[in-house]
């Protein structure tokens, strides 16, 4: 099983066109020659949000179009990569009411409003965006003296400012892992209370400390079925940036089959055959009378890889 064998399209958030350029980010001076270079692509985060453009493109500024509409030389800017010979940037500003007049037709969206309709390599850069700028935002101050923190390494890291700490940390990334449980033609799907009417999904949780991944899996699957799992099969992965997580795609067999949910994270549970999965309509036709998951997410990735596998 992998991702190249698939004649589905990639995963979303996983077709990034960056050229990181990691060696670069600790050159302040090429940083500031790259910002004001007349080709820099800036990606502005908003609240969170995206500006999209009424035929639900991303709009990307330049340089002059965002200095026009703040100080840049105050503002949080990261430094995301190269593409094409154009150096790109996040711009992040802080939350308010009103949002900032860019002068343009175009609104401030939600990322997850509207996955499904943007090019997915312009997915994958408004995610790694929306992950980095919210990191920023919530990390202003020293998690270990408290003192306030400013920007180092071209947004890739915050430094403490108090001399005698200078604690450095660095944007996360909370590992969370995925699994389809398979037991010979039927899947394991499960519902939380507060998703879509009828929608299931494959079961998932954080990675805790000290665990390993299969680890996690094992304990994930029994904690919220009670079924018992033989091996675990990584699939793939896939950045999930609402917040900070990167979903670990896995796929295992069903030791036990009778379910028996030990927490209160899913509010139903159950086997599903493989012909009804098939007849799956994901205009969530009552008929059916459940729902998948969107085909942006690894969750239905792993479904379809089953399902055609
Ligand atoms: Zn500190």
């Amino acid at each position: 099983m992998s991702l190249q064998k698939h004649s589905s399209p990639p995963l979303t958030f996983t077709a990034g066109p960056l050229d990181r350029d990691a060696l670069a980010r600790t050159n302040e001076k090429k940083f500031g020659t790259r910002l004001k270079s007349g080709k820099a692509r800036i990606v502005i985060v908003w609240n969170q949000q995206h500006l999209i453009s009424p035929n639900h493109r991303a709009l990307i500024l330049s340089y002059n179009e965002a200095a026009r509409m703040i100080d840049l030389d105050t503002s949080l800017l990261v430094f995301l990569g190269i593409a094409d010979e154009e150096p790109w940037f996040a711009l992040g500003l802080p939350g308010s009411d009103t949002p900032p007049d860019v002068g343009k037709p175009a609104k401030f969206v939600m990322l997850n409003d509207v996955i499904a309709l943007l090019p997915a390599s312009e997915a994958s850069t408004l995610a790694y965006a929306r992950a980095m700028v919210i990191w920023h935002f919530n990390h202003l101050h020293c998690g270990r003296c408290g003192a306030a923190t400013k920007i180092s390494e071209s947004g890739h890291s915050r430094i403490c400012t108090n001399t005698a700490c200078m604690y450095r940390s660095f944007p996360r990334t909370d590992p969370a892992v995925i699994t389809l449980v398979t037991d010979g033609q039927r899947c394991l799907l499960g519902r939380q209370p507060e998703w879509p009417a009828g929608m299931y999904s494959t079961i998932a949780g954080f990675v805790e400390p000290g665990e390993t991944l299969e680890e996690t899996v094992r304990r994930e699957v029994y904690e919220e079925t009670g079924v018992m799992i033989d091996a675990v099969h990584y699939v793939a992965s896939q950045p999930w940036p609402f917040p900070s997580s990167i979903m670990l795609g896995f796929r295992a067999k069903a030791l036990s089959t009778a379910i028996r949910r030990g927490d209160d994270e899913l509010e139903d549970c159950r086997w599903f055959a493989r012909d009804e999965i098939d007849d799956f309509s994901d205009l969530g036709s009552t008929n059916i009378g459940f729902k998948l998951p969107g085909r942006h997410s690894i969750a239905r990735f792993l479904i379809e890889d089953w399902r055609h596998g």
